[in-house]
């Protein structure tokens, strides 16, 4: 019971929170409820949000953080005052999905299977709800990209 640190919830969230102090060897206490790791990633599709990664790249996808923006603000809005730390919380995230996420998890031993694949699909276009980039697929019409 001698910890620096308690987190509840062993979920991603969590373990990420508890994986970060205890390399700075701080002692972390991680409560969960279930008998399993993981949270809802437990039973999850295991799909990851990069953008503009290695894999998209090497199949001709263009992506980019102001596509990936668009993308978030199409589904999310964040028009109101009170969405401002929605929309703070958006910026910091797709830079790094863009930047340090995939050497990170890398670094902790995750390997990528070299499939890119749809994330919250939705309309299939830039201009409304749902991801706009397409697995490969050159079809989406340039109007329609940043
Ligand atoms: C079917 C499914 C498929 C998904 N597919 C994908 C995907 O492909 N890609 C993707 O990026 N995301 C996916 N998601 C979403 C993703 O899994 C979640 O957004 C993410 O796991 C949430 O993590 P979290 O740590 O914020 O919360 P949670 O996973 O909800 O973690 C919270 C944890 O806290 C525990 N807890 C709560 N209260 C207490 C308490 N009082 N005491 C102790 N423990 C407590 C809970 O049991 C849980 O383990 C999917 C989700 C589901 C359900």
């Amino acid at each position: 019971m001698d910890a620096d640190l308690v987190v509840v919830g062993g979920g991603l969230a969590g373990l990420v929170v508890a994986t970060e102090v205890a390399q700075r060897g701080k002692r972390v206490l991680l409560l969960e409820q279930e008998p399993y790791l993981g949270g809802q990633a437990f039973w999850s599709f295991g799909g990851l949000f990069l953008v503009d990664s290695p894999e998209q790249r090497r199949l001709g996808i263009r992506d980019s953080v102001e596509l990936a923006f668009q993308d978030w603000m199409g589904a999310a809005g964040y028009d109101r005052e009170e969405d401002a730390w929605g929309r703070r919380f958006a910026e910091a995230y797709l830079e790094f999905a863009a930047g340090e996420k995939r050497a990170w998890l890398a670094s902790l031993g995750v390997r990528f299977f070299p499939v890119v694949g749809w994330a919250e699909r939705g309309g299939g276009l830039a201009t409304g709800h749902g991801n706009s980039v397409r697995l490969g697929d050159p079809a989406v019409p340039a109007e329609h990209r940043l």
